[in-house]
Parts: structure tokens; C-alpha cells; sequence
């Protein structure tokens, strides 16, 4: 189970996975982290500490989790394959008091799994998770419209997932999961994970995003005008806003008045404007 140095051996979890003939599925992003160094290193980007309440989705055969566990986490895992799950539990040691869930994450592409609802650790919790492709945006933002979300979230993702997420106004990657998640947490950067150190080998590069919760979020009352402006405005980033805004509430006179009481060009695109003007914008449909 342990490499000479005691740190636990990705060998044990290729074995297992060889024993149980384990076909990897591309459509549910079954592309495992084989590197132990970086394992630890995204255990430690985490910054939690013994104790911490952790979300760990999709724990695939578990070689995270058992990083994680190391770590002294309190570990809710959420695996939508079964056959995985079962070679997880094998592997990560059952002292540990992993809570264990098999099912989707998601309820679709807009809502978290309402059996999962019922097992979010309680807050303080944090998130972390080497994310499957296809549901890496959604879940981020469901997280976001929860009463407790978490204190923070550390996910490896497609790199180019990672950079909107990180966005900055003004950039091709700003738009609406950039806008929705930085209502809510204050986005960095990670590092960088190439394709080599998964198996199978993905097509695309991975980076780590971690989020760390706002002490003042997007308050709850502005979040639905904000969502629905974002989502029309992004549709058609390049066009000039005193256009779009107009389509939008369907009074091209009381877009153009409201953007010249904010001062803002109706000639400007939306993918320039910051968090703070958005938020302005939306504001005005409902006064
Ligand atoms: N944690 C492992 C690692 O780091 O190597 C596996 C990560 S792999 C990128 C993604 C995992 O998410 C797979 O185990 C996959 O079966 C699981 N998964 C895919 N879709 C899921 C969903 N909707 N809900 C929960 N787990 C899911």
C-alpha cells in the first residue's frame, strides 16, 4: 500500500484497478492523477488542516482520498461508479470514517443531487476534488447558490476551466462562470498539471483553481436579475450594450438611460465591464 517512504503507492491503485479489469470511461472523465508528488502538492494548495469537514466528488479508486485522509480531513466522497467506489473502499483504510455516497453529484445540469444535499458536511467545509470534465463548471456553480457554501474549494480542472474561472475583465475568458463564482469567492490560479501524469493520458492540459469564500457575498436578492443579465449580455459579448441591454428588458430608451446614469459608453461590450458594474446594471431593471 505505502512506497518505500511510506507515502501510499499509486502502484496498489493501478493493481486494483487491473485486477477488477477496470476500463476507464471517457464520458465520465475517469482520467486518474498517477502522481504522487502531486497528489501531496494539491493536498497541500488545499490548506486544510486535521479536523477540516472535506467534499471530496468523484474520489475515482481513491488515491487522493487517501492523501487527503493523511492529511487528518474529516471526508465525505461522492463516486457516481460503482465498481470504482468499490475499489476505493477497499484500498482507504475503513479507521479512516470516510462517509461514503454512490450516486451523480449533479441533478442535472443546474441543481446538486438532493441525496447529496442531505450529506454536505456541515460549515466550515471545503472542497476538494480532481473534478470530472463534464461537470467541473456546473457543480461549481451550484455550490455557489448554496445558504452554506464552502469555506473553500481546490479543484484540478481542464486548464482552460481553470483560466475563466481566474479571469479578469476585459479577457476572451470572462463571462458568466468567472461572474458567478467571483460573486462569491476571490479565485487563484494554481498550478499547472500536464497530461502525462494521468492515466489514461487526457488530450487536454489540467490546472488547479482555488477559491476562497468572500466575507461578503453576492447578497441572495441580486443574484437572479444578475444571473439572467450575465447569460444575455454574454450571448452576445460583442455587441455594444446600449443593443443588448435594450433586447434584453425590451426598452432600448430606458437601456440607454440607465447606462448614461452609470456613465458607462453604450458603445462598451459587456465582456469589459467588472463584477461591481454588472451589478449595477441589474440593478437598475429592478428600481
Ligand atoms: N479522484 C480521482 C483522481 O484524482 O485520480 C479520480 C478523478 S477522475 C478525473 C473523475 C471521477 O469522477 C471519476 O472517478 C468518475 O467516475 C467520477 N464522476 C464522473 N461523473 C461524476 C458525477 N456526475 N458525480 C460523481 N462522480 C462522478
Amino acid at each position: 500500500m505505502t512506497s518505500a517512504d511510506g507515502r501510499p503507492a499509486w502502484s496498489t491503485f493501478r493493481d486494483a484497478l487491473e485486477r477488477a479489469g477496470f476500463r476507464p470511461s471517457k464520458k465520465l472523465g475517469q482520467n486518474f492523477l498517477l502522481d504522487e508528488n502531486m497528489v501531496r502538492a494539491i493536498v497541500r494548495d488545499a490548506r486544510v488542516a486535521p479536523g477540516d469537514r472535506v467534499l471530496e466528488v468523484g474520489p475515482g479508486c481513491g488515491f487522493l482520498t487517501l492523501h487527503l485522509v493523511r492529511a487528518g480531513v474529516e471526508l465525505t466522497c461522492v463516486e457516481l461508479d460503482a465498481r470504482l467506489l468499490e475499489i476505493a473502499r477497499a484500498l482507504v483504510p475503513e479507521s479512516a470514517g470516510v462517509r461514503w455516497v454512490e450516486g451523480d453529484v449533479l441533478a442535472g445540469k443546474h441543481a446538486l443531487n438532493p441525496d447529496v444535499l442531505g450529506v454536505l458536511p456541515t460549515a466550515p467545509w471545503h472542497v476538494v476534488s480532481n473534478l470530472p470534465y463534464s461537470v467541473s463548471a456546473p457543480f461549481l456553480a451550484c455550490l455557489c447558490d448554496l445558504p452554506e457554501p464552502p469555506a473553500s474549494i481546490t479543484v484540478l480542472v481542464q486548464r482552460e476551466v481553470a483560466e475563466r474561472i481566474a479571469a479578469s475583465p476585459g479577457s476572451a475568458d470572462w463571462g458568466p462562470l468567472t461572474i458567478k463564482l467571483q460573486g462569491h469567492y476571490r479565485a487563484e490560479l494554481g498550478r499547472s498539471v500536464g497530461a502525462a501524469l494521468f492515466w489514461p493520458r487526457p488530450s487536454v492540459e489540467s490546472a488547479v483553481v482555488r477559491l476562497e469564500l468572500l466575507p461578503e457575498r453576492l447578497p441572495r436578492a441580486e443574484r437572479g436579475a444578475l444571473d439572467r443579465l450575465v447569460a444575455h449580455l454574454f450571448q452576445h459579448r460583442r455587441q455594444g450594450l446600449a443593443r443588448v441591454l435594450g433586447e434584453h428588458w425590451g426598452d432600448r430608451a430606458r437601456a440607454l438611460a440607465a447606462l448614461e446614469r452609470l456613465e458607462i459608453d453604450p458603445r462598451e461590450r459587456a465582456e469589459n465591464l467588472d463584477l461591481a458594474t454588472l451589478r449595477a446594471l441589474a440593478s437598475q431593471h429592478r428600481s
